[in-house]
């Protein structure tokens, strides 16, 4: 899943990789504890008293997300091995992510990465089994250790269903691609073989719900349309990867340089005069000559209007000092990939020092849709 990591909180490195949590982990967080404090834990030591069932709980629960950094470290730690830079580790909602910086370069590899993640909840699930069994009711750990052995094993066993963006799809992927010795056919089929997953999900939740399971029918329903959001993503962000590479910026960059407006431009008249005068869109803003920032219309149009009059065009640019910056030569996917990272829309192409003009999403967009219909 490409993306920013805006909102997300940094709480470590590992080997130099970035752990975050998703501030949404902290719902989770609540309700896990919630559960286990006063159903499960009750249930297994009706004599604990509220403080011990609440720590207990809490303990429990931040031990089944030390459970799913683990698994996301034992992807990490692979994905390395075989040449694959991890970005960053995040702990979402519904369990982890390990944002790769590129795909494993052979099937084999690909297997290997994928096939780790289920492999160490399994080993998970066997250490709080041997824990459980070890130690049983010392400390009034066994009913937490007992559905820490399990929810490991469920974890290894959800991400096994054969479709993105699971391990399993993932696995999938790569047995296709390396009997067809085609890595797309692989990731076609295992976005597909996602995309069934999902809608499964959607149908089993939904058949929950209209038989009385009202809240585990929903929870399914909501996975289901998460994973089948992230399975079309991927399947088309492999295939727009493959139609990227091998064009230059300087192909697809308009050849009319954006106009330049002077960083006093009121707003109110840049409104009148260049966007609804001459339905122009992104701007170059120049202060003593000189290129300073860049301006689009999203930026106008997130100012309220009655500020229109009091705020200049310097007022709401994004400064170029701020933005990465690519050149001419430099391929269209590293372009892609830098406007996606730092969600731009649009992004400066410098020709050497001198600032050739700005490459759009619009650009990007229709340079897709022409390559689409010629066929390529
Ligand atoms: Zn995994």
């Amino acid at each position: 899943m490409m993306g920013s990591n805006n909102g997300n909180i940094t709480i470590g490195h590992v080997w130099g990789i970035p752990i975050q949590i998703n501030p949404s982990l902290f719902v989770i967080l609540a309700i896990l504890t919630w559960t286990l404090a006063t159903s499960l834990l009750p249930e297994a030591y009706p004599e604990l008293n509220t403080t011990s069932l609440w720590l207990t709980g809490l303990l429990t629960a931040i031990l089944f997300f030390a459970s799913i950094l683990f698994h996301e470290l034992a992807h990490a730690l692979i994905a390395r091995r075989n040449g694959v830079p991890v970005v960053s580790i995040t702990l979402y909602i519904f369990g982890g992510i390990a944002q790769l910086g590129g795909k494993p370069k052979s099937p084999g590899a690909e297997f290997a990465v994928a096939a780790i993640g289920p492999a160490s909840s399994v080993l998970l699930a066997g250490v709080f089994w041997g824990l459980n069994q070890l130690f049983g009711d010392r400390g009034y750990f066994g009913a937490s250790t007992q559905w820490l052995a399990y929810i490991n094993l469920i974890l290894a066993i959800f991400n096994l269903a054969p479709g993105y963006p699971l391990d399993g799809g993932r696995i999938l992927e790569s047995i296709v691609w390396g009997i067809t010795g085609k890595q797309e056919t692989g990731v076609r089929v295992a976005g597909t073989a996602g995309q069934i997953v999902a809608y499964a999900l959607i149908a089993w939740g939904a058949w929950n719900v209209f038989n009385g399971n009202l809240v585990g029918g929903i929870w399914s329903v909501m996975i289901g349309f998460i994973l089948h959001n992230a399975a079309t993503a991927e399947k088309r962000a492999f295939i727009q990867q493959g139609q990227l590479s091998g064009t230059r910026v300087s192909q697809v960059m308009g050849n009319v340089r954006e106009p330049e407006i002077p960083a006093g431009l009121m707003l109110q008249d840049l409104v009148e005069q260049h966007i609804l005068g001459r339905g122009q869109g992104s701007f170059i803003v120049v202060a003593a000559g000189n290129p300073v920032g860049v301006l689009s219309l999203r930026d106008v149009s997130q100012v309220p209007r009655a500020d229109w009059p009091l705020m200049t065009a310097g007022d709401v640019m994004t400064p170029l000092v701020d933005l990465p910056r690519v050149e001419l030569n430099d391929e269209l996917l590293t372009a892609v990939q830098l406007m996606d990272a730092n969600q731009l829309l649009q992004l400066p192409v410098f020709d050497g020092s001198r600032l050739a003009g700005l490459l759009t999403r619009d650009e990007v967009i229709h340079h897709l849709r022409v390559r689409s219909e010629v066929g390529s």
